[in-house]
């Protein structure tokens, strides 16, 4: 595949350069070092939305710690851990992949990105503390969970997360935890992917660019790209992808894709308290995630959690819910969804809210609540919190993408939209997000650039970058067995082993 050469085309272009657009173009550089590839971003800095540090909760999600990933089923009240072990293999892809870069020199030191920080689920009351019995009980027996420990006994978890158990009423509580918990600057892993790809023959970086549109040309795509002084260029590429995060669905809309006729987009934004004090962070080295409140699944169980960012310590909680019509936080508009709105979707659009009256509601509630508010939900994690020592700062926006197929439910997930000729792909949904970031690039690919893969030399490169990508390591035994090249990858990221 050669560039599309004379309007500065090229085999590849990608929308957006947060961590999705960024993991993508170095995995499709890696499985073909020939491609050229231009990435443009409409900021003036790369990864500023949501993959930018404050703008997540940096949890690399493993399926450790949330509740939301395991339901009881109704009919037996057993515990589904499927999800759970879903998530933890699509993170084992992102642990090879990362250690691969870190390896090959692509990223710089690990320590500027990654850390390990133990993931903790926390509950209060006797129904909640069976629960999560039940759940360790559940996952504990496959190789991904098999270090996860249990104790309803206070004094084990007052020595493991003091904040949260100094100053609490007596009553029954419980934990479960894994050492092997990490907490991840996407920003700065995004920045440092791209560093390297902008340092590579027939590659590009370029921020101030906006693209305004996609349409058809031929066999490819036309990109109406702007630049810094208000013009427009018309770029032509073999394949696009579009990882604008919440700029993706006008992007899409644009393209007319019609796997995503209907579709709407619904934008949450998120809040967390945060305290600098190094303190009291180096009393809460960990990651501790409650229940999940049933309105709220979306934004998950509130969490307190230790953040390394920029060299320092700090703690954070939440998310709080906000209410935004804006789809990127810095570089959106207010009319972002008034304008995402077409004959196609207003019905979508409408079904959801009318279906959802619930979680309208707590939408609205969480926006018209005051900090005396947010403190109290604090308490209820960290009872003996102080008001003096709290701030709050204004997270990512998601944009829920809401699709006719589901009519008016929402469901949560991220999604890789392709064109028919699949010349295009695009990311709607941000959960569990950053973490999946390698997973959703292996999705491209397979759905992509399957001859590439499919070819000895493709092959041979993409075993090098993601070792278990044909693997299913929901597989107990498969687990068992990749148990070495897991190892191998933590080692190169400076963590412990994961199992
Ligand atoms: C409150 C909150 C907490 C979260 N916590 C976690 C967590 O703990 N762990 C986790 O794994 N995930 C988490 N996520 C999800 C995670 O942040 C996202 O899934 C991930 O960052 C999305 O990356 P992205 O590259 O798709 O989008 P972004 O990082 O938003 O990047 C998109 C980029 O595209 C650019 N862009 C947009 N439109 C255009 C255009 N037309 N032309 C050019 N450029 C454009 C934007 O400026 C931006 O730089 C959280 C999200 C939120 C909001």
């Amino acid at each position: 595949m050669a560039g599309d050469g004379g309007d500065g085309g090229a085999d590849v272009v990608l929308v957006g350069s947060g961590i999705m657009s960024a993991t993508l173009a170095v995995v499709l550089r890696g499985l073909d070092p020939g491609l050229s590839i231009r990435l443009f971003e409409a900021g003036p800095e790369l990864a500023r939305e949501s993959s930018a540090g404050w703008h997540n909760a940096g949890t690399g999600h493993a399926g450790i710690c949330e509740l939301s990933y395991t339901p009881s089923r109704a009919a037996d009240g057993t515990i589904d851990v499927h999800r759970a072990l879903v998530i933890g293999r699509r993170f084992a892809h992102s642990l090879q992949f990362w250690g691969h870069a870190v390896a090959s020199g692509i990223l710089p030191r690990p320590a500027a990105f990654i850390h390990a920080v133990p993931h903790v689920t926390f509950v209060t009351g006797q129904p909640d503390a069976d629960f999560l019995r039940d759940r360790h009980a559940a996952m504990v027996g496959h190789p991904l969970f098999a270090a996860l420990a249990f104790t309803t006994d206070p004094r084990r978890i007052l020595a493991l997360a003091p904040l949260v158990m100094e100053g609490r009423r007596p009553g029954p509580v419980a934990a479960s935890w894994m050492d092997a918990g990490t907490e991840i600057d996407y920003g700065r892993l995004a920045r440092g992917l791209l560093g390297w790809l902008g340092g590579q023959p027939g590659c590009s970086v370029e921020t101030g660019r906006r693209v305004h549109a996609v349409t058809r040309r031929g066999a490819g795509w036309d990109l109406r790209v702007g630049r810094a002084d208000g013009t427009v260029e018309q770029i032509g590429a073999r394949f696009v992808f579009l990882g604008a995060g919440g700029g993706t669905l006008p992007l899409v809309q644009s393209a007319g894709l019609a796997a995503a006729r209907g579709f709407a987009g619904f934008p949450i934004g998120g809040q967390w308290l945060v305290c600098d004090r190094a303190d009291l962070a180096a009393r809460h080295p960990l990651k501790v995630y409650g229940g999940t409140p049933p309105s709220a699944p979306s934004l998950g169980g509130p969490h307190l959690d230790l953040r390394r960012l920029e060299g320092r310590e700090s703690l954070l909680f939440g998310p709080f819910a906000s209410w935004t019509t804006r789809f990127l936080r810095d570089q959106g508009r207010l009319t972002d969804l008034p304008r995402s709105i077409r004959p196609a979707n207003v019905g979508t659009l409408l079904r959801t809210g009318m279906r959802n009256l619930g979680l309208v509601r707590y939408l609205v509630g969480q926006g018209l609540q005051r900090m005396g508010h947010r403190l109290s939900a604090l308490r209820e994690f960290y009872p003996l919190a102080r008001a003096e020592d709290w701030r709050l700062v204004e997270a990512g926006i998601r944009v829920q993408t809401l699709k006719p197929a589901d009519r008016g439910r929402v469901t949560y997930g991220t999604e890789v939209l392709t064109a028919p000729d699949n010349t295009l792909a695009a990311l709607l949904g941000a959960s569990p997000g950053a973490s999946v970031s390698v997973d959703v690039a292996l999705q491209v690919v397979q759905r992509c650039f399957a001859d590439r893969l499919a070819s000895p030399a493709g092959r041979a490169r993409m075993d090098e970058m993601i070792p278990t990508h044909a693997t299913d390591l929901t597989e107990p035994t498969l687990a068992r067995r990749a148990a070495p090249i897991l190892a191998r990858a933590a080692e190169h990221l400076g963590l412990p082993a994961p199992w």
